[in-house]
């Protein structure tokens, strides 16, 4: 049997880029996807993309062939806490960016990718596991790293579903994208050109279990006038336009990235709560890295080398850990009932909004500087 370069297994965003990007580079690419039934429908989420992830997707030449309503720009961001006057502004313009991040369609990025890989003639499909030199595992939550190469997983469960939808709201959005940080939901309002241009948003709703159970299990009318009580009526009366679905929240990380011949990617490798729009962020990130190390490597060295490969997880711990830290550390402030850290975090919030420095440390992280 033929051996490849690289088998990329599982065909997710971060899989499909991998190939992508490996391919372009002349390698022999495998991209192994696991047969799944058809969905019943299309992924309703809508992703925050930062400056790096835009820039990987246009080397690849699948940010160019999105449709201008399948990505909206975002120029300003609002976070309320769970005070009055607790905020944090961000703004494209004051930050000196063109935009803070683009607001992309799930299903369409998907579509594009696809579309890309058709024109790739190094990668080629595969429904099987075949021999490769490396094996990048790209395979999201569900991998098998675990019993395949005994990596480790240190686990959270945040007791939370994350809620996404599609909106239309009254007001238009004006490229202004919600947040409300309280216990015990966080509410994101992403704006987005669908379904409705100027005054779509993209929903994401992390809320306990059981009240995200009742919340879906409602009809229409009840869920839009809780959202509506939620969001204090910022952006207008907002309508459902199609389905609600779910997904569980965790904050989760493998105890190794690489190993000899093998090397961890995207959800496979890390998760993160969507309360920060990152997880794909980094997994984009992740394949930038590795691309990275595998072009710079020498001559001589193999791509299974595990010195080689262990490159790629030095350049991505830190910035995974720290996502991690953050974004965890903001759900557990944000999550205390005690008074004195509900004064702390709201107050926190408003010095962040006065310290320019901290707030451009901030902006710059989260475009992917
Ligand atoms: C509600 C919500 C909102 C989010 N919003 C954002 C956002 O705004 N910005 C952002 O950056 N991120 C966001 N994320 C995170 C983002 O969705 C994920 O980080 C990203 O989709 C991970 O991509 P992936 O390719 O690593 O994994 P996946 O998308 O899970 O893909 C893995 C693929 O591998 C396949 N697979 C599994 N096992 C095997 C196997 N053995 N063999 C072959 N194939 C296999 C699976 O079927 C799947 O197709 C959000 C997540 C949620 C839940």
């Amino acid at each position: 049997m033929e051996k490849f370069d690289v088998l990329v297994r599982g065909s997710g965003c971060v899989g499909r880029s991998l190939a992508l990007a490996l391919g372009a580079r002349g390698l022999r690419v495998a991209l192994l996807a696991r047969p799944t039934a058809p969905r019943s429908s299309a992924d309703v989420r809508a992703y925050a993309l930062n400056a790096a992830s835009v820039a990987l997707l246009s080397r690849l030449r699948v940010w160019e062939g999105l449709a201008e309503d399948a990505r909206t720009p975002i120029h300003d961001m609002r976070i309320h806490g769970d005070r009055v006057g607790a905020e944090l502004h961000f703004s494209a313009w004051q930050q000196g960016a063109g935009e803070l991040a683009h607001i992309v369609d799930a299903a369409a990025l998907e579509d594009q990718l696809d579309a890309a890989l058709r024109f790739a003639p190094h990668v080629q499909r595969v429904t099987e596991a075949v021999p490769a030199t490396l094996q990048a595992l790209c395979e999201g939550r569900d991998t098998g790293a675990a019993e395949e190469f005994g990596v480790h997983y240190e686990r959270h469960d945040y007791g939370h579903l994350g809620v996404a939808a599609r909106l239309v709201a009254s007001k238009p959005h004006q490229g202004q994208a919600w947040q409300w940080f309280r216990s015990p939901d966080v509410l994101a309002l992403l704006p987005f050109d669908r379904p409705e241009p100027g005054h779509g948003y993209g929903l994401v709703w992390s809320l306990p279990k059981d009240e995200a159970r009742r919340l879906l299990a409602a009809g229409p009318a009840e869920f839009e006038s809780a959202l509506l009580a939620a969001t204090g009526g910022a952006a207008g009366t907002l309508r459902l336009a199609g389905e609600r679905q779910a997904w569980p929240l965790q904050l989760c990380r493998a105890d190794r990235l690489c190993g000899p011949g093998w090397v961890l990617l995207g959800d496979a490798a890390h998760l993160v709560h969507p309360l920060a729009g990152q997880g794909l962020n980094l997994g984009l990130a992740d394949v930038e890295a590795l691309v990275d190390v595998i072009a710079r490597r020498e001559s001589w060295r193999s791509l299974g080398d595990e010195k080689l490969l262990r490159r790629y997880a030095r350049a991505r711990v830190a910035p995974t850990w720290a996502m991690g830290e953050l974004t965890d550390g903001l759900l557990r402030g944000f999550a205390s009932q005690a008074p004195v850290i509900a004064r702390l975090r709201n107050e926190g919030l408003r010095l962040v909004d006065r310290a320019g420095p901290l707030k451009k440390w901030l902006t710059a992280r989260a475009l992917g500087h």
